[in-house]
């Protein structure tokens, strides 16, 4: 038998699971997949929008992997912690796979970014998805929010601001963020992207979303836009890729609209800005944020872009930088810092270049932080394939073992099975009927625990 643990349960983790017990090549692998959290599926969970609820349907694909009956969940285990390393990781178990994504988010490196009032994007993304570490957020006196980036998070971040009650109310979103973003007086969310409208990281489904909010018209400034010049030229932008030319038409269809007042007298407003980069952000006399000062730029002929000397202040009591997540180290794994990742080779972990046997990595440690959900299976499956071929190896590695199991409960670790997950579920879906809503999620970890029967 080859015991694999995975650490991690979100779909990087999930898939490689399901990619070791599907194949044929080395019979009985049994697979235990650890989790710091209580709850499984990781940023399926804590990171797509609660009102994404066809992404978020997902979980049920990765639901039956976990309840497959030669993988088993184990939440609750932190690894790399006091009461379990990576070294012992790899003495319990005959290989390790490191599944544990990209946690931390970039920053901007300018002045101000410490101020009151600004923040991670995926800080207010933990906050309204449940994340049991994330801090609360605090909208009083927030009329007008900046968002800076252009990628997918940032639509997010910006439509759940803009959203209303109504529809998030169906979500699972946690009571206390449901009730901060209802007494929200948001009334104008700006996104702004350093390139040009045809350099967006967005996809056009999640763009195209924001114009179908009730109540919530989008603007996009026809000047700022038309520097771009796959923007202004049509014939420009045949060489993009279909994703670049299908947002073009989404943007100028708005930027048509917004010429014709057609967005004017909506209750919210998304203000779509290009070719502004950050420069500072300011305080008022409060210490708090009062506004982003912006540099403006030119297209720079090679897809950059260069400062004009001009800037721009766009007003905001909320600010959320949302330039993409980074890896953090690993107590005990090797970490390349400058890209946020672990060392590898198809999947095999590299210490000072050379492989380390029984130590693998998949997901957004392994590549960084691009791609959606689909991705993590092929290179989910690169990983498990580089396992398989050392499998004669790693069951050499040592001789017969006990259940690691025993070993985590000896070290003092109580993990949270399938049925404490189950459990977890049960009492959400409680949670959510006593408010009259759908299944809500618990926020805290005495409340995870709680309900795991953990108490
Ligand atoms: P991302 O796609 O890498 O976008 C990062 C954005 O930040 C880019 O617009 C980038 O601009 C900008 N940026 C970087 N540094 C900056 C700086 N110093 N100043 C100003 N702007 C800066 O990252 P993400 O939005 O965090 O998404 C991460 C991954 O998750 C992506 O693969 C995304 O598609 C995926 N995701 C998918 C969904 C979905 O499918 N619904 C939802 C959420 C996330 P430049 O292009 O100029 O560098």
């Amino acid at each position: 038998m080859l015991r694999v643990a995975v650490v991690g349960s979100g779909p990087s983790g999930v898939y490689a699971a399901q990619s070791l017990v599907l194949q044929r090549e080395v019979p009985g692998v049994r697979v235990d997949v650890l989790d710091r959290l209580p709850a499984p599926y990781g940023l399926v969970r804590y990171g797509v929008a609660p009102d994404h609820e066809k992404i978020k349907s997902l979980t049920g694909n990765l639901r039956s992997v976990l309840e497959d009956e030669r993988i088993r969940f184990l939440g609750d285990v932190e690894v790399g912690g006091a009461a379990l390393s990576t070294a012992r990781l790899l003495e319990l178990y005959d290989a390790v796979v490191y599944c544990v994504g990209a946690a931390r988010d970039r920053t901007l490196d300018i002045p101000g970014e410490d101020l009151a009032g600004v923040h991670s994007a995926t800080a207010f993304v933990s906050w309204y998805s449940g994340h049991p570490d994330a801090a609360p957020f605090d909208l009083t006196g927030v009329r007008s929010a900046v968002v800076v980036g252009a990628g997918n998070v940032a639509v997010d971040v910006t439509r759940i601001l803009a959203r209303g009650v109504p529809e998030l109310e169906p979500t699972d979103m946690p009571q206390p963020a449901l009730g901060v973003l209802a007494a929200s007086g948001v009334r104008e969310v700006s996104m702004v992207a350093r390139r040009g409208p045809s350099q967006g990281r967005f996809t056009t489904k999640e763009l195209r979303e924001l114009g179908t909010l009730p109540g919530v018209g989008v603007t996009v400034d026809r000047s700022e836009a038309a520097l771009d010049p796959a923007y202004a030229d049509p014939d420009a932008a045949a060489a993009l890729p279909a994703v670049a030319r299908r947002n073009l038409e989404v943007l100028r269809g708005w930027a048509r609209a917004g010429a014709d007042g057609s967005a004017s007298g909506s209750a919210r407003r998304i203000a779509l800005r290009f070719h502004l980069r950050p420069v500072e952000v300011l305080g008022g006399p409060d210490g708090r944020v009062r506004a982003v000062r912006f540099e403006r730029t030119a297209p720079d002929g090679r897809g950059g872009v260069v400062g004009t000397g001009v800037h721009e202040d766009v007003e905001a009591q909320l600010v959320l930088r949302s330039v993409g997540y980074l890896g953090v180290p690993l107590p005990g794994l090797p970490f390349d810092a400058a890209r946020g990742t672990v060392p590898h080779a198809a999947g095999r972990v590299l210490r000072a270049g050379r492989v380390s046997v029984g130590e693998y990595v998949a997901g957004w440690i392994k590549r960084g932080p691009t791609g959606v959900i689909g991705t993590n299976r092929p290179c989910a499956k690169e990983t498990v394939s580089s396992l398989l071929q050392d499998a004669g190896a790693l069951a050499a590695r040592h001789g017969p073992a006990g259940d690691p199991l025993d070993a985590l409960r000896a070290a003092g670790l109580r993990p949270v099975e399938w049925p404490g997950w189950l459990a977890i579920e049960a009492a959400e879906e409680r949670l959510g009927r006593s408010l009259g809503r759908r299944s809500v999620k618990i926020p805290d970890w005495a409340g995870l625990r709680g309900a795991a029967g953990r108490g």
